[in-house]
C-alpha cells in the first residue's frame, strides 16, 4: 500500500470479486496478479485494491482506509443502519451481484403479512430486516444468524427467515418459498465521506468517468436499420434511449432509408419485433466498445 495511490477496497473471493475486477479490466485497468495477498497494485493507474472479506468494505471506506469501494447494496445497507453517521456515498450502481433480500415462510403455508406478527424471523441481516418489519407496523423477533439461516425453520429455531435470493433455489431445497421482498440489491461503487486529498481526487474522478462509460457501454447498443420513409417516425418512437438516429437515402431504393442510432438502453427482443412490426427490415444490434459522452 502506498499514500500517494487511490485506495479501493474489493471482494477478495466471492460472489462479486470476478465481476469487481473485470469492471476494472473494462475501465482499462490492469491489475498485478496476486496469490493470497491481500493487496494488489494497478500497474497503469494510481490504484491499490485491498481484498477484503465484503462485510469489511463499509468499514474500510467509512474510516478512509480506502477511499473506494465495490460492496452489494445488502452489505453496505446493513452497515448504515447501525452506523448512519458512516457518511458513506454511493457513486455508482453497478448493474451486477443482482439479488434481494427476502421473507420467506414454509412452502405449505398459506401465507398473510400478518402471520408474521409475534413471531421469530431468522436472519444475517437483522438492521434490514428490523426496519422493513417497523415500516410495516409488525412487531416480530429477529434471531440473527451468521450464515445457514435457511436451515432455522426446519431446525425450530424461526418460523420465518429474511435471506438473500437470486434463483429462489436454495429457498426450494429447503422447502421454502419467498413471501415478501425486503430490498432489492446489486454491487454498487462507493466512496468514503471523509476528505479526499486533492492528488487522489484526481485520479478518483478519471476512474469514475471511465467506470460510468463502462457501465453506459454494458447497455448500449449500436442499431443498424432499413426503414421506408413512412415508417422512420415510428421507429424513431421505438427506438429505445435514442438521441436523433441518423437517416441515409438508400442507393437505387427511392423512399427507403438507412437508420443508425445509439441505444443507451437495454434493447430486448420485443423491441425488435416492435420496429419490425413498424416496417423496419435487416435490423442489425451490435455492441458498443467504448464511449465517452
Ligand atoms: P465473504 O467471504 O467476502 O464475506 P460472502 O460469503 O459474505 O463472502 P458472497 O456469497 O460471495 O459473500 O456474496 C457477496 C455478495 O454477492 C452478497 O453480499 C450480495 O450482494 C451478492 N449476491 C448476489 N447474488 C447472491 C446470492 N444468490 N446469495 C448471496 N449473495 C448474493
Ligand atoms: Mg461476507
Amino acid at each position: 500500500m502506498s499514500i500517494d495511490r487511490l485506495q479501493m477496497a474489493i471482494q477478495k473471493s466471492g460472489r462479486l470479486s470476478d465481476q469487481s475486477r473485470g469492471l476494472l479490466k473494462s475501465a482499462g485497468i490492469k491489475i498485478q496478479a496476486n496469490k493470497g495477498q491481500l493487496t494488489a497494485r494497478a500497474t497503469n493507474f494510481p490504484l491499490d485494491l485491498m481484498l477484503v472479506r465484503d462485510d469489511d468494505i463499509p468499514t474500510f471506506v467509512a474510516d478512509g482506509v480506502c477511499e473506494l469501494g465495490i460492496v452489494g447494496e445488502n452489505v453496505l445497507g446493513e452497515y448504515a443502519l447501525g452506523r448512519p453517521e458512516a457518511g458513506i456515498e454511493i457513486l455508482a450502481r453497478l448493474g451486477f451481484g443482482r439479488c434481494s433480500l427476502k421473507i420467506a415462510a414454509p412452502q405449505e403455508e398459506e401465507f398473510d403479512l400478518s402471520n408474521l406478527e409475534g413471531s421469530r424471523i431468522a436472519t444475517s441481516y437483522p438492521l434490514l430486516t428490523k426496519k422493513w418489519l417497523a415500516d410495516q407496523g409488525i412487531s416480530a423477533e429477529i434471531v440473527t444468524m451468521r450464515g445457514a439461516v435457511e436451515l432455522a425453520p426446519r431446525l425450530g429455531i424461526a418460523s420465518y427467515i429474511c435471506d438473500l435470493v437470486s434463483t429462489g433455489q436454495t429457498l426450494e431445497a429447503n422447502g421454502l418459498k419467498p413471501v415478501q421482498t425486503v430490498l432489492e440489491s446489486e454491487a454498487v461503487l462507493v466512496r468514503t465521506g471523509r476528505e479526499i486529498v486533492p492528488d487522489h481526487a484526481a485520479a478518483l474522478d478519471q476512474l469514475k468517468t471511465r467506470i460510468d462509460g463502462v457501465i453506459q457501454t454494458s447497455e448500449s447498443k449500436y442499431i443498424v436499420l432499413n426503414a421506408p420513409e413512412s415508417a422512420l417516425d415510428d421507429i424513431g418512437r421505438i427506438l429505445p434511449g435514442a438521441d436523433a438516429p441518423t437517416v441515409i437515402p438508400l442507393a437505387g431504393r427511392q423512399g427507403h432509408f438507412a437508420v443508425q442510432a445509439v441505444c443507451q438502453e437495454s434493447v430486448f427482443w420485443e423491441t425488435l419485433e416492435e420496429l419490425k412490426g413498424a416496417g423496419a427490415r435487416d435490423i442489425l444490434v451490435m455492441p458498443i466498445e467504448k464511449m465517452m459522452l
